[in-house]
């Protein structure tokens, strides 16, 4: 699968955009983790929600004025 910065697909609604934020890397034991994105909000605030969301993901929403 090829991915490409401005076409990422959201992980939770799967809608694709340019304005997708970061929410989870997905460590591959080698090389750079595989990164994850949703919107902003909702997608990403739901996602913080879950216990699998990182702790920097809050600190992202709470930069964006997005959380709590
Ligand atoms: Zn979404």
């Amino acid at each position: 699968m090829t991915m490409w910065p401005g076409a990422v697909r959201c992980v939770v609604c799967e809608h694709s955009g340019a304005d997708m934020m970061l929410v989870q890397v997905i460590e591959t034991g080698s090389g750079p983790g595989r990164g994850q994105y949703a919107c902003p909000s909702p997608c990403a605030q739901q996602y913080a929600k879950r216990f699998y969301a990182p702790d920097w993901l809050r600190e992202d929403l709470y930069a964006r004025g997005l959380w709590p």
